[in-house]
């Protein structure tokens, strides 16, 4: 007889006490098709809860006294415990969304940079003065912009709550952080970790909610008690956030939302690097990257050669187990994400030409992961291939003629996330760099990230910027203070 193994049962962190939810979740891991833990189903009066705890943090509590570098020195401490647990952060990411431990492993480092980074920041933010033409001192305050309500995607579980959570504690907000359904384990990990490591960290500064987007994460957009939303998402998952800040409180808001990045060869580029750049640019984390580059633009007289090329060197993304050290794609994060995939690798097949990849594989120790093979397909832009954003390991390739034509099949898409180009001539990337419309452009390569650099879209990709100087302007408040050293009365009536 089967015993049942007993599963991890996590709780809502608020006010920093562990708080159940009526209803509960149970977290799959999709290289198994098995449960790992069960997570509470936070509900709407769930996250009011830890809204009003974020509340009274916010307005109440010692964290108003906080200095800049107390608050430095918090997300320094979270750097250190981020550090010190890596490895088992690393392997519970891969267990639960599927990613190799490797690209999780450096996920983990990336989270810590991102904590010191912001951390360090802390003490740099700072007002102004003017010089207002008037007797009077002119200057403005820095100061957090309130409540935060972080919500985040599957893709980066852990990586992109610390870009909300860095720049949020910097500035001194308090926040309502919600994972994604899927994937909230590291986050509630971390949540333990702060409250054993961290208790100078005064109560509900951080608060941790798990649940689903429609009822947690809208809970979130439309309190009236929360002063801003952090979002990390889809595209259309963005609108319904804005219509929920709309009808709520106008709070502010940054989206960072989806993509179609083209990923532009020319034909002097160096052909083994560049299929090589291309492959990276689509393939890593299964292709579940927001920036992933999706549309392969190649020149005409390289194209054949080109895609050729890709398919030589397709053997070398190895499908696995996700914990061995030398998988190269792991599972899809979800049945459902598979679904979906799945369904555009069908739609591709009709409007498109296969040249690689498209299946399922069906080697025994991969029958039970949400695995799709990596696939490459012939197309033209107008492809819904082309233009919806797929999310998984699916890339269109496209051929262009000249410079004109990149930049017009490039620009040919209401995202504007990430581009690259790859050519040796130098003149010519930068005007292709000029001329496109996307919030970050790489030149010979895809895909670096750093904290130091701002992240985040033109058109439909989004509204502000993550990371960078940039990222923490999102989490604050501009004060204009107006001082008159004049001593005569104004003298208007
Ligand atoms: P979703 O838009 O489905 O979900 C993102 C988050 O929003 C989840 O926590 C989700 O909760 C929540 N959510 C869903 N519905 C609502 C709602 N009505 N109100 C408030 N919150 C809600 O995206 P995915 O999780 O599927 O992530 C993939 C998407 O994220 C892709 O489009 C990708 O491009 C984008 N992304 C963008 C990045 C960027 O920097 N621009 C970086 C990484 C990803 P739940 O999961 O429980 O439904």
């Amino acid at each position: 007889m089967k015993t049942k193994v007993q599963l991890k049962t996590y709780k809502n962190y608020v006010n920093n006490q562990w708080s159940t939810s009526k209803k509960t979740r149970e977290i799959i891991n999709p290289f198994t098709g098995n449960p790992i833990a069960i997570v509470p189903e936070a509900s709407k009066k769930d996250v009011d809860g830890a809204v009003a705890a974020a509340r009274e943090a916010f307005d109440r509590s010692p964290w108003r006294d906080f200095t800049a570098q107390q608050r430095g020195r918090i997300l320094f401490a979270m750097a250190d415990m981020v550090r010190k647990n890596a490895a088992m952060l690393a392997e519970l990411e891969t267990l639960n969304c599927g990613k190799p431990i490797v690209e999780s492993e450096f996920d983990m480092n990336d989270t810590a940079s991102c904590l010191e980074y912001f951390g360090g920041l802390a003490t740099k933010i700072h007002g102004e003065t003017l010089p207002v033409p008037d007797n009077a001192l002119n200057m403005t305050l820095r100061e957090p912009v309130g409540v935060a309500g972080l919500i985040v995607p599957w893709n980066y579980p852990l990586m992109l709550a610390a870009w909300k959570l860095g720049p949020a504690i910097a500035a001194g907000c308090t926040v309502v952080l919600k994972p994604a359904e899927q994937t909230p384990i590291t986050t509630l990990e971390f949540a333990r970790l702060v409250q054993e490591n961290i208790p100078e960290l005064p109560k509900g500064v951080l608060n941790v909610v798990t649940g689903d987007g429609p009822t947690a994460g809208r809970a979130i957009v439309e309190s009236m008690q929360v002063d801003k939303v952090a979002f990390t998402g889809g595209t259309e998952t963005g609108r319904e956030v804005l219509k929920g800040v709309a009808t709520s409180n106008l709070k502010k808001v940054s989206l960072e939302l989806g993509g179609k990045s083209p990923n532009i060869f020319f034909s002097d580029a160096d052909l083994d690097a560049a299929a090589d750049g291309a492959l990276f640019g689509i393939f890593i984390n299964q292709g579940e990257v927001c920036s992933a580059g999706s549309r392969i633009l190649v020149q005409q007289d390289l194209f054949k050669k080109f895609v050729g090329r890709m398919k030589e060197m397709m053997p070398r993304i190895v499908l696995g187990n996700p914990l061995n050290r030398d998988t190269k794609m792991g599972p899809l994060v979800s049945e459902e994400h598979l679904e979906k995939v799945q369904d555009y690798i069908e739609i591709g097949r009709k409007e498109a030409k296969l040249v690689a990849g498209g299946r399922r594989p069906s080697s025994k120790e991969l029958k039970n992961g949400y695995f799709v093979e990596p696939t490459i397909f012939e197309s033209d832009n107008q492809a819904r291939i082309a233009r919806e954003e797929i999310f998984g390991p699916v890339v269109a390739c496209i051929p262009f003629k000249d410079e004109d034509d990149a930049l017009q099949i490039a620009n040919d898409t209401p995202y504007g996330l990430a581009a690259a180009v790859w050519s040796r001539d130098i003149f010519k990337c930068l005007r292709i760099v000029k001329n496109l419309r996307a919030g970050i452009v790489w030149v010979n390569t895809m895909q670096p990230c750093y904290v130091e650099s701002p992240w985040g879209g033109y058109k439909q990709s989004g509204h502000g910027r993550e990371l960078s100087l940039h990222g923490i302007e999102e989490f604050l408040e501009t004060k204009q203070v107006h001082i008159n050293l004049s001593e005569r009365p104004i003298g208007w009536y």
